[in-house]
């Protein structure tokens, strides 16, 4: 899995844990038309973390993966302001399709796929930018090695798959391009406890492999083991944040529920 991992980062000035961060957000809103669904929300991610966001349904953990990866960029039906800077490059301007090839990808909620496809053709469709391309077959071949389920049926059509299956899909897919941060949303969504378990043992080795995760979960406790530092959301705004070890249960719930002051950082 070491191929997966790309450059270091760029950035001049360290951050948090005096670590030059990979990923850095700075007074990022982002809006619906109308509606405001992110407010002035900064954090950086660091090189080789998991990072969880947590927060309750609405809290706009989601539209903070989206305008990270460039779908928040649709004039006045969806749009951000503010800066996302990755490996010492701005973002927040880029369409989906750089963002990716500059190595930052999500596996989106609810995964996304082409449900009447084969397993190999929905993966090598996260290879179709140029740069992942020349590499696809060899890429294909390490992830029928790192999902074995999935080199068994390679051929079967996604729609008749398991959810647990059809997740590790999504995040095969995402790995085709060779990324260095990935975005994690709702992986456990629908799963049955173990499924979840195998999948978040299938995150573990990634990281181990190099590669830099955020993840977005429901489960506080699955959260806290998982990560390596934990951002709370609650309307729109980051309301806590800090390493697990640091955090106390009690806190986050309070967070969680929106009844923590705004900007606490533990
Ligand atoms: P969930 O766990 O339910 O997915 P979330 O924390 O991911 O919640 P978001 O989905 O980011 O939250 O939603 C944040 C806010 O933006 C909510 O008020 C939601 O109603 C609104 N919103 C999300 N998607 C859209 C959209 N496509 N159009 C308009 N409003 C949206």
């Amino acid at each position: 899995m070491s191929t997966l991992v790309r450059k270091g980062s760029l950035f001049a000035s360290p951050g948090r844990d005096g670590l030059y961060p990979i990923l850095s957000v700075r007074q990022l809103s982002a809006y619906y038309g109308e509606l405001r669904a992110l407010f002035d929300i900064s954090f950086d991610v660091n090189p080789g973390e998991v990072l969880s966001i947590i927060g309750a349904n609405g809290a706009g953990k989601s539209t903070l993966l989206r305008s990270i990866v460039g779908m928040m960029n649709r004039g006045k039906a969806a749009h951000i302001s503010g800066s996302i800077e990755f490996e010492g490059r701005r973002l927040d301007r880029l369409t989906t399709e750089k963002i990716v090839d500059a190595g930052a990808t999500m596996v989106p909620e609810g995964r996304m796929l082409f449900t009447r496809m084969t397993v190999a053709e929905n993966l090598l469709v996260g290879a179709h930018l140029p740069k992942a391309r020349a590499s696809a077959h060899d890429k294909l071949a390490e992830m029928f090695d790192f999902f074995p389920r999935l080199a068994e049926r390679r051929n079967q059509v996604v729609s008749q798959m398991s959810g647990g299956e059809q997740q590790m899909v999504a995040i095969a897919r995402a790995l085709m391009s060779s990324p260095s941060l990935v975005l994690f949303d709702e992986l456990s969504l629908g799963l049955a406890p173990i499924i979840v378990d195998d999948i978040y043992e299938k995150v573990a080795e990634i990281n181990k492999s190099g590669v830099t995760c955020v993840v977005i979960e429901q489960d506080m406790r699955r959260a806290l083991a998982v990560s390596s530092h934990v951002l709370v959301m609650a309307e729109g705004r980051v309301v806590l944040e800090g390493a697990p070890g640091k955090l106390s249960e009690a806190d986050i719930t309070d967070a969680y529920f929106g009844s923590h002051r705004a900007g606490a950082v533990a």
